[in-house]
């Protein structure tokens, strides 16, 4: 059988819902050979991922999921096999999850603006206790238990998407930066679900040339939120600025109609592109 792998995937240490174990035990029902865990701006899933797959038959590939700012909008780029151990890049990732951390604060304050009171306890009850990142989706969560949304795509429309009163950016890094920070541990940088990205100011051939440039070095081509004509665009991309290809599911565990994860599997090869292109 040709192994597959899924190679976007959140844990609730950032803002999936299922544990790094449940996570491991899923992927292996799923028959996936490899998962990638790329939580939000945290690594503290890894070791407890890698712990769980022992004796599983499934092999974990160290990510991260960075967001990046591109003439002010945010644009999430992938970091793959990163030394997710290395000292210095565990403090970075801890300050930007202070960073989320001020952040989520700033938008309960703008949603208190918009006569929507809640408590910021409250939104650490969702997010978790221990390490990890807080972010939009659990802010939503939140909305959507108090009764102050109909549903997690209401919160985001109404109140914390991009373009919505409520929304705060959070990002520090340029997309350099971020591609940098991925390169200064070993790691491969990759351009999340590109169908994400404005293009209104320029084509997205254009702005995935200028990332390509600034290091960027593989492209997500399959997600579950691309059609076949999407991956087919971006897989041209990819080849015209000769770029690696990834793709996964970017499950965030229960909470969207379908549990996510294997719902997006790569051939087994694109790991092995990866890993070949990974420093360490
Ligand atoms: P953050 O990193 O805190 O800005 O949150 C980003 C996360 O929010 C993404 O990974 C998605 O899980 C979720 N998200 C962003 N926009 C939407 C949307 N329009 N509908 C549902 N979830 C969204
Ligand atoms: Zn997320
Ligand atoms: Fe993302
Ligand atoms: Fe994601």
């Amino acid at each position: 059988m040709n192994k597959v792998a899924d190679l976007h995937v959140h844990t609730n240490i950032s803002d999936g819902t299922f544990t790094p174990e449940k996570v491991v035990e899923y992927a292996r029902m799923q028959g996936l050979d490899a998962i990638a865990i790329t939580d939000h701006d945290t690594c503290a899933a890894i070791a407890p991922a890698i712990e769980a797959a022992k004796g599983l038959d499934i092999e974990i590939i160290p990510g991260v999921e960075l967001t990046a700012e591109l003439d002010e909008d945010e644009i999430h780029i992938l970091g793959y096999f990163i030394d997710w151990r290395d000292e210095g890049f565990i403090k970075k990732l801890e300050e930007l999850c202070k960073v989320r951390e001020e952040r989520a604060r700033e938008i309960l304050r703008k949603l208190s603006e918009q006569g929507v009171d809640l408590r910021y306890d409250d939104l650490i009850d969702i997010a978790g206790h221990g390490p990890g990142s807080v972010g939009r989706l659990h802010i939503a969560n939140l909305l959507y238990q108090k009764g102050k949304v109909s549903c997690i795509r209401d919160a985001f429309t109404k109140y914390i998407g991009n373009d919505s009163p409520a929304y705060v950016k959070k990002f520090k890094l340029s997309p350099k930066e971020a591609a940098d920070m991925i390169k200064s541990v070993g790691g491969v940088a990759v351009l999340a679900h590109p169908n994400t990205i404005n293009t209104e100011a320029m084509p997205l051939k254009d702005i995935v040339g200028a990332l390509a440039a600034e290091g960027i070095q593989g492209i997500e081509v399959y997600h579950s939120d691309h059609n076949a004509k999407d991956s087919r665009e971006f897989k041209e991309i990819a080849d015209e600025f000769k770029l690696l290809i990834t793709g996964g599911s970017d499950c965030h565990g229960l909470g969207k109609k379908e549990v996510l994860l294997g719902k997006v599997k790569v051939p087994y090869e694109l790991v092995e592109k990866l890993r070949q292109a990974a420093q360490f």
